[in-house]
């Protein structure tokens, strides 16, 4: 009896270690630098997973900045590196892009995705001014959407992007995340507009004045427009990156999450969008 038990025992304890080693292995995108990630993102992907736990030093991150993904003669962008990211399942595996807005300034959006671990990110930020950051190489999945691999969050997202042999898919690993400086929802305040922050909004932004025949966007009548050179460089940016990954679904933020309101109705989504939930 008392060896049947030992080697009872001995199994369970083997099982064990195999199923926690599982756990680990399949948990831990950050193990190990992906092999083709181009040298230039080596010591910020490094910096990044050394010091998520420790407290990252903004200084010391902005040192690691990546090379941009984009062609500096093409567009005007600057990279301001958030720790924000993961690894994707598969490192080139890009179907999709999440159109977003900011809800206030550029820089707060940044400043925040720098500054806060864990927390938010997105691939690319386009100002009011047309001018580029970028915060997520996009070889790494950025932390835009909020599924957290729940479908009950994400139920409309497209099974291009969230379907894998029928289990549900984290959109993040299969997209890349454009965010527009934008305020959103706006309010008159002393002869101007505020943001949701009570912050105003430049004195030379438009402003769109929203029907109200959609429940989703409940909570303004007013909402800043996007401005127009930000429009055309999105859509120089989406040729770019549908060039380097072949036909992408492009879709806003609250196609795929349920409570989600971004990018809005000021934005132009018939003529961008080729994916709207119902
Ligand atoms: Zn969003």
């Amino acid at each position: 009896m008392k060896a049947k038990f030992f080697i009872r025992f001995l199994i369970g304890t083997v099982l064990l270690i195999l199923f926690n080693f599982h756990i680990v292995c399949s948990e831990d995108h950050t193990a190990r630098i992906p092999d083709d990630a181009r040298p230039e993102t080596r010591g910020y992907y490094t910096y990044c997973m050394s010091h998520r736990d420790y407290g990252i030093d903004i200084y010391e991150l902005n040192e690691q900045a990546f090379i941009s993904d984009l062609d500096v003669n093409e567009f005007q962008v600057e990279v301001k590196p958030s720790c924000n990211f993961s690894r994707r399942i598969n490192d080139t595996d890009i179907r999709g892009v999440v159109i977003h807005y900011t809800n206030g300034s550029s820089q707060s959006a940044w400043s925040w995705w720098q500054n806060q671990y864990p927390g938010t990110s997105a691939h690319y930020i386009i100002n009011r001014d047309g001018s580029i950051i970028q915060s997520v190489p996009e070889i790494y999945a950025a932390y835009h959407i909020g599924c957290y691999l729940n479908d009950e969050f994400c139920g409309n997202c497209p099974d291009k992007l969230c379907n894998n042999k029928g289990y549900f898919y984290d959109p993040e690993e299969t997209t890349i995340a454009i965010e527009l400086e934008n305020a959103g929802p706006v309010f008159p305040d002393n002869g101007w507009y505020t943001d949701i922050f009570h912050n105003p909004i430049p004195d030379d932004a438009d402003i769109f004045l929203y029907d109200g025949s959609d429940p989703l966007y409940h909570a303004s009548q007013y909402y800043e427009a996007f401005s127009e050179i930000q429009l055309t460089v999105l859509e120089k940016l989406l040729a770019d990156l549908e060039q380097r990954y072949g036909d992408l679904i492009i879709l806003g933020h609250s196609d795929i999450h349920q409570v989600s309101v971004d990018p809005g109705p000021a934005f132009p989504k018939a003529k961008f969008f080729n994916y709207l939930s119902e």
